[in-house]
């Protein structure tokens, strides 16, 4: 079932025609990577120290449904989706606001990754297992002041962490084998499947700085001064995206969800995981 649920995924991905560009030729999202977590995973607990108590387990999520029974085991079924390379070199030559290439993929890109969770979900439902995508459920919502500054009660890369997908990064990214310019999402259902291994200890070790110290890259390409080797500010990153770009850039390009992601490309980490020091050109690619 393990491969038949991935399988189902890429091929979704590939096939959709809500994955082909409204403008112009090709898809916003290259072939996803697809990972699993179970949903006993204690780490999901650990993410209530690390995020904040309003952050449910999966367990919690099933406990939500209408028709809830005790659920005691499952899976996080999560998957990443790469920017195509042309959008990425699009956003390359950028300093200020995104590529419309790359807002066109953060807003209907990211309406294609609704509907990744709505296929995924009813692909489980029709074989007869519970499921459901806590991003489209009534009970997700965004809490703005946290300790931890802007959080929710469920976190996609966070659950693609858990699930073996990548590693967290200096700009509050997550690195994965694909890079850092991605959208994600995940579906928790009642059917268990193996996890997937997470690799090596260190939850930030594809990140460059976090690494060896070197890098940093991201900071200088950021336009709101949201970086620096402390971290990522994130009312600074917050007040930029919808504060000062929306008015210019949603209307220019006809969007209303507006992502900058300078941050994410031309970058080492933008389509792989950067190999260290000796990493030759920023903006690097997966082979
Ligand atoms: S640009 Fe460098 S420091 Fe920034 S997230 Fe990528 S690897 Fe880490
Ligand atoms: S998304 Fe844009 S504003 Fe936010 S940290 Fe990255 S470059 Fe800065």
């Amino acid at each position: 079932m393990q491969r038949e649920v991935r399988d189902e995924i890429v091929r979704f991905a590939l096939a959709s025609p809500e994955n082909r560009c409204r403008e112009g030729e090709g898809r916003y999202f290259d072939e996803p990577l697809v990972g699993f977590a179970s949903a006993a995973d204690p780490l999901f607990t650990e993410y209530k120290k690390v995020i904040g108590p309003f952050h449910r387990t999966p367990l919690e999520w099933m406990a939500t449904e209408p028709d809830a029974q005790a659920v005691l085991q499952g899976t996080v079924i999560c998957w990443i989706l790469p920017i195509t390379r042309k959008t990425r070199e699009s956003n390359r030559r950028e300093h200020a606001w995104p590529s419309r290439e790359w807002a066109h993929t953060r807003n209907y890109g990211e309406k294609f990754n609704n509907f990744v969770r709505q296929h995924v979900v009813a692909f489980l439902s029709g074989r007869g297992h519970r499921a459901l995508a806590p991003q489209l459920s009534p009970a997700w919502r965004r809490i703005d002041d946290t300790p931890k500054g802007i959080a929710s009660t469920w976190s996609e890369r966070h659950a693609a962490y858990a699930a073996g997908l990548g590693t967290f990064s200096l700009n509050d990214g997550l690195i994965t084998e694909r890079g850092i310019a991605h959208r994600c999402g995940s579906v928790i259902t009642d059917l268990v499947l193996s996890p997937t291994k997470r690799s090596g200890a260190d939850p930030r070790g594809n990140c460059l700085y976090f690494r060896d110290g070197s890098c940093g890259i991201c900071i200088d390409r950021c336009p709101a001064g949201a970086l620096s080797r402390g971290g990522h500010d994130k009312p600074k990153c917050r007040q930029y995206l919808h504060g000062d770009i929306p008015r210019a850039v949603g209307e220019r390009f006809q969007v209303s969800e507006i992502g900058c992601g300078l941050c994410q490309t031309m970058v080492p980490c933008e389509g792989m995981i950067p190999r260290g020091k000796e990493q030759p050109t920023p903006g690097g690619d997966s082979p």
